[in-house]
């Protein structure tokens, strides 16, 4: 399965044509990229912490913060590219599971 490169979101579905840029890591979602580049490590996460907030946490942004970072934190690419809001505190696996199974991709 396909999925975001910078944000996880798998490529399928109502997601199926949402891919907005190809990296030579991999390709990238739309929501991730404007006008063909990739968005700051920082811009992507507070789109994260936006869609975690709405999406799985009841406007809890704090949780929404720790959620993303949790999602962030896995994905090769920012292993490759580490930014600053990635340090700190993040959802544990109970967290993270529990605001994935309300998440509707
Ligand atoms: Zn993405």
């Amino acid at each position: 399965m396909k999925s975001c490169i910078t944000c996880g979101m798998p490529f399928e579905g109502n997601h199926a044509n949402d891919i907005g840029l190809e990296l030579p890591e991999g390709q990238v979602c739309k929501f991730d990229s404007v006008d063909g580049k990739l968005k700051s490590g920082e811009e992507i996460f507070e789109g994260g912490v936006n869609f975690f907030a709405q999406a799985a946490t009841d406007g809890n942004r704090d949780l929404a913060i720790r959620l993303t970072r949790k999602n962030m934190q896995v994905l090769p690419y920012w292993k490759l590219h580490p930014f600053a809001g990635l340090e700190g505190p993040a959802a544990t696996d109970e967290e993270f599971g529990a605001a994935m199974a309300k998440v509707l991709f």
